[in-house]
């Protein structure tokens, strides 16, 4: 008898007789003897149902004999007559936090039964990391349960709570999806059909699964819309697919051309524009879940479907990525589907700008300027250095709206990628308030952020020279990121602002965070979402509907 099928990833240790005496005895004892034989034979065909379980072990303490979770205990019990915990021991060492086991045909209803670890049960929040690790523990369990069934070809996999249904439903749905898109058909992953798996005797947060299943779905959609290669993603095929996406969604989209932008001055945008001969379009959303009087939430994505530089050229190595540097469009095009599908109350409006960085003949050039809207000139000093200047006129066209506040995401500055890895996003903003939020949120889904300076000091750098108002780069070395926020800050028409510099977190190498696979991040999606969630909370339970 072969032990591979029994423990797929992690064989018995020891002799052959060692290991044929401990089955021997395991099969004795409950009397597994059939159920091995089946086991055999099934394998080899992909088992149509699997199941993902939990388990809690202290990872450095090798005697722990782990501790399954309520839901998985219960299933333990009822169906396995205590083997499920039984083959978890003899199979050695109990998962660490991100390790499964997987086991087959323990009863009939679930061919393949997955065991994760979570790591000792009493993680909860950490002052330090500013993260849940409770939570992210449950996400990367989920992820990695669902990923090993997937392995299997399971058609349909059934994942328990594991104590917190959201994120539960997070971990599971990204750590299934796979940018395939532009394969073949014939040659694609099957992405099983998920399901929350519950025993009617426990408590069961449906709700919590359809929250977590909302913010997946949105990260994963923004992760698809930035993945796609830039000669399918221009800015009109972006606007045809937003139009698409959102059909019956709840959110309005108005596409707005060329001619629309020249008639509202919006000269920075179309400068920027004017290097390509793919033309620029303005996408407009809008979301009404509260009453029509109350003044709306104003998201601003940075919508450049590829930067090349400019005649400032970016190297090779930096242009592979290039095209998710609309990330900040894609994020706020998901956040607002997700805002929608939870029906939150509150009013939206989402202003993105759409239009290539290219290096055609009438691309702008260093040492140009600009005059836009509010009266101030700005300088191009480096043409790179796009990002900001396609934000201006959405900013300025963000009064017109009376918003409570405007938040942008965009993708600025490689700067934040040498400050902070690809752990967290950048913020700034002018709000105490805003800023505890979007912290918050942002410990609730473990995609976290971190504050950066709006001091005056970067405004000098940015503001000092006598010809222009504003340069888009500004003098002095270093601080890039930082600078660009103060250049915003120049033309931001009133209130509250948050600005997200989310360039560090386009992309992830599939290592520092097991439910995204390498590619496209599709951050900080979730904590917009909850950012955003958050603020509908007022004297209520819950902010979810
Ligand atoms: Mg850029």
């Amino acid at each position: 008898m072969s032990v591979q099928f029994w423990l797929r990833t992690q064989p018995l240790q020891g002799t052959k007789k060692q290991i044929q005496a401990r089955i021997h005895a395991l099969f004795s004892r409950r009397n597994f003897a059939q159920a091995a034989i089946t086991g055999t034979e099934k394998c080899s065909n992909p088992p149509s149902r699997g199941l993902v379980l939990g388990v809690y072990a202290d990872e450095h303490d090798q005697d722990d004999l782990g501790m399954l979770t309520r839901t998985a205990a219960k299933y333990n019990e009822t169906y396995t007559n205590g083997a499920l915990l039984d083959m978890l021991r003899i199979a050695g060492p109990l998962p660490k936090t991100g390790e499964t086991r997987v086991f087959f045909n323990l009863e009939p209803t679930y061919s393949a039964v997955a065991v994760c670890g979570l790591g000792t049960e009493c993680l909860g929040y950490d002052p330090m990391e500013k993260i849940d690790l409770s939570k992210e523990a449950i996400r990367v369990a989920s992820a990695t349960g669902c990923q090993e069934l997937q392995k299997l070809q399971t058609s349909r996999i059934y994942v328990e709570d594991f104590g917190h249904a959201e994120s539960a439903a997070e971990g599971a749905h990204m750590g299934l999806w796979v940018n395939q898109a532009m394969k073949n058909p014939e040659h694609r992953v099957s992405i099983p059909q998920l399901q929350l798996y519950y025993e009617p005797e426990l408590p069961c947060d449906s709700n919590g699964w359809r929250i977590g299943l909302a913010k997946a779905e949105a990260q994963n959609l923004a992760r698809q819309l930035q993945e796609a290669p830039a000669n399918h993603m221009t800015p009109t095929t972006f606007a045809q697919n937003v139009v698409q996406i959102l059909c019956n969604s709840g959110v309005n989209v108005e596409v707005k051309v060329r001619s629309w932008a020249e008639s509202q001055g919006m000269s920075c945008f179309l400068t920027v524009a004017k290097g390509s001969c793919e033309p620029p379009i303005f996408l407009e959303l809008s979301y009404y879940g509260a009453n029509l009087k109350e003044r709306p939430i104003v998201l601003i994505g940075q919508g450049n479907t590829y930067d090349s530089g400019g005649i400032s050229a970016k190297k090779l190595h930096a242009l592979r990525d290039m095209r998710g540097d609309m990330a900040g469009a894609a994020c706020v095009v998901a956040t607002c589907r997700a805002i929608a599908a939870l029906k939150l109350p509150v009013n939206i409006r989402a202003l993105i700008p759409l239009c290539e960085h290219m290096i055609g003949c009438n691309a702008m050039k260093p040492g140009d300027v600009v005059a836009v809207k509010n009266g101030k000139s700005i300088e191009i000093v480096d043409a790179d250095y796009e990002g900001p200047l396609v934000l201006v006129d959405a900013l300025l066209y963000a009064e017109c709206f009376g918003p409570k506040y405007i938040v942008d995401v965009s993708t600025i500055s490689d700067h934040v990628l040498e400050a902070f890895g690809k752990v967290c996003s950048g913020v700034f903003t002018n709000s105490e308030e805003l800023w505890q939020r979007i912290k918050n949120a942002g410990v609730h889904t473990g995609d976290r952020v971190w504050r950066l300076p709006l001091w005056d000091y970067f405004t000098h750098q940015m503001c000092s020279v006598e010809h222009v108002d504003v340069q888009n780069l500004g003098k002095g070395h270093g601080g890039e990121s930082c600078k660009a926020a103060a250049f915003l800050r120049e033309f931001l028409p009133c209130g509250q602002w948050m600005h997200i510099d989310a360039y560090n977190v386009m992309t992830t190498k599939g290592e520092d965070y097991p439910y995204l696979r390498r590619g496209m991040a599709g951050r900080p999606t979730r904590t917009l979402i909850e950012f955003i969630a958050q603020a509908c909370c007022h004297n209520k339970s819950s902010q979810y509907p």
